[in-house]
């Protein structure tokens, strides 16, 4: 298993307690510790933020009564980083925090070279690297230095920006997120945006208060509109619903839009929607940027909250050679059965597996399935 996060933890717990030679790479948690912001919150509800355990027992909730801690909604990042160190323990010495610097094809199945030249033999090898390798950002920012122009995903201090002037782009929650942070830490901030308009997440909360007719209309895990939610809880039926409509669902599930308890929070934070940042330059140590509409900023720092796009090319521990050989999608791995990928003994969970499973796959929600799936897949097809 490469990856020590929630898909890793959880699917490597399945497998563990099913007798099976599992090795966990990675350090535990380490996207969510090293690289979400200081003081963010969850947006998944706390049902949905569970990692899964074969019986259940490991759950947030018991996480929080074995340490004492009192269970908060929205849920805060350090918590859930904490539990997840905390659930790591079923693994014991089965976790090896060492970087997978890369995977080739071996006449047993597979050799893992690790970060410091050692090298693991492996019959199956399980992606859970997560998307930290996906980020993206409009190219007019690519000339820019990592000083003045960084991602959302790269790094988790925002008090550093403390008095300086910050333009966010983007209109999603980290974006949306990271722009309230940003404010409360003493930045002067912006936040540009191509949509007219922002979306909150949960614009008909009182459909979530309906009782049964609620539970008709939402599956726990609160991913995607009403009816889509619903669907989206099943990811075996998601397999099979044609590519276009299943691709439908999969982008209205995930669009951009902040959370209920944002608005609030950005208030007084100055909000230019419908607007492109056209051109980007140096110019001695300021950022200045062209908007689309003629106007013009001069900031310390530009902050991409522009999302990712899966591509497992660019996943660096995967040869050019395996790669090639990976049947894919427009990036995404093509997967069937037990998140298995057209190369034998190599599977995909997580973010990459949405494309074929649906968008449960991109969220904490969707590691009870992946877990039960991969291994009901090894038990009974990979002896
Ligand atoms: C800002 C932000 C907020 C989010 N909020 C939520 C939320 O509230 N709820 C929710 O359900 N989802 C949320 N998500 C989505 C979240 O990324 C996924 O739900 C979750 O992280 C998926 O777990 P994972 O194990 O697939 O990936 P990750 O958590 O990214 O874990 C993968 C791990 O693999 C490690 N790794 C990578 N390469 C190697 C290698 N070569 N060798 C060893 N280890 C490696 C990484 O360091 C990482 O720790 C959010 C995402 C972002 C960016």
């Amino acid at each position: 298993m490469i990856g020590a996060g929630p898909y890793g933890l959880s699917a490597g717990a399945h497998l563990k307690a099913k007798g099976i030679g599992v090795r966990v790479f990675g350090e535990p948690m380490e996207f969510w510790a090293k690289k979400m912001p200081e003081g963010m919150l969850l947006r998944s509800p706390r049902v949905a933020s569970n990692l899964s355990d074969p019986d259940g027992a490991f759950t947030l909730e018991a996480y929080e009564a074995a340490s004492k801690k009192e269970p908060l909604a929205p849920l805060p990042l350090e918590t859930f980083v904490e539990y997840g160190k905390w659930f790591r323990h079923q693994l014991a010495s089965d976790i090896d925090p060492r970087e997978v610097q890369r995977v080739d094809r071996h006449a047993e199945g597979f050799r893992l070279t690790l970060r410091d030249g050692d090298e693991v033999l492996a019959k199956k090898v399980v992606i859970a690297t997560g998307i930290g390798a996906f980020k993206k950002g409009p190219a007019v920012f690519e000339g820019l230095p990592s000083e003045q122009v960084s991602h959302c995903y790269d790094g988790r201090d925002v008090r550093r920006f403390a008095g300086k002037r910050v333009v966010v782009v983007g209109a999603g929650q980290s974006a949306l997120e990271s722009a309230a942070l940003l404010h409360e830490a003493g930045a002067q901030v912006e936040v540009i945006a191509r949509r007219a308009n922002l979306r909150w997440i949960g614009q008909h909360s009182w459909l979530h208060h309906l009782g049964p007719i609620s539970t008709l209309l939402y599956s726990s895990h609160d991913v995607g509109p009403v009816g889509i939610s619903r669907l989206v809880a099943y990811p075996r039926i998601m397999r099979f619903i044609p590519l276009q409509l299943r691709d439908r669902i999969r982008i209205r599930a995930v669009r951009p839009a902040g959370s209920r308890w944002l608005p609030a929070r950005l208030k007084y934070v100055q909000m230019s929607m419908g607007r492109a940042v056209a051109s980007a330059a140096m110019v001695r140590d300021e950022v200045v940027l062209k908007l689309d509409d003629g106007t013009e900023r001069r900031v310390d720092h530009v902050l991409l909250g522009t999302g990712y796009k899966v591509e497992i090319a660019k996943y660096g521990f995967l040869p050019n050679e395996l790669v090639q050989a990976i049947e894919q999608f427009d990036g995404y791995p093509k997967l069937g059965r037990g998140f298995t990928c057209s190369l034998p003994g190599l599977h995909f969970v997580g973010a990459t597996a949405a494309r074929t499973f649906g968008p449960l796959l991109n969220f904490v929600a969707g590691t009870e399935f992946a877990s039960r799936e991969l291994l009901s897949y090894l038990t009974k097809y990979a002896a």
